[in-house]
């Protein structure tokens, strides 16, 4: 995975962990852009740290709102040929 994520870095409009935190609540209520969403799963395939605390805290915010089994709901419906596809897009792009 560290190929991926040295090629996460030089796409354009990649989320980091930390804004991924911050809107993390956005995200799981619907409130974000599609983009903004895609951004999201896009990290989720890339750092399984943020999708492990993602899927927690889904889960946390589940309970409290009694809508509790959701948690996996963002975690496949990104068609991985799409996310390889922006990848090796990004990835022919030169260096400097
Ligand atoms: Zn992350």
């Amino acid at each position: 995975m560290v190929e991926m994520k040295k090629m996460m870095m030089v796409m354009p409009g990649h989320i980091s962990c930390k804004e991924l935190d911050e809107k993390l609540d956005d995200y799981l209520e619907g409130q974000l852009s599609l983009w903004d969403q895609f951004r999201f799963k896009l990290h989720f395939f890339i750092c399984k740290a943020c999708k492990a605390y993602a899927a927690g805290y889904a889960k946390t915010v589940g309970l409290i709102k009694g809508s509790t089994g959701n948690e996996n709901a963002q975690d496949t419906d990104v068609p991985e040929d799409l996310i390889q596809g922006i990848l090796a897009k990004s990835a022919e792009e030169p260096e400097a």
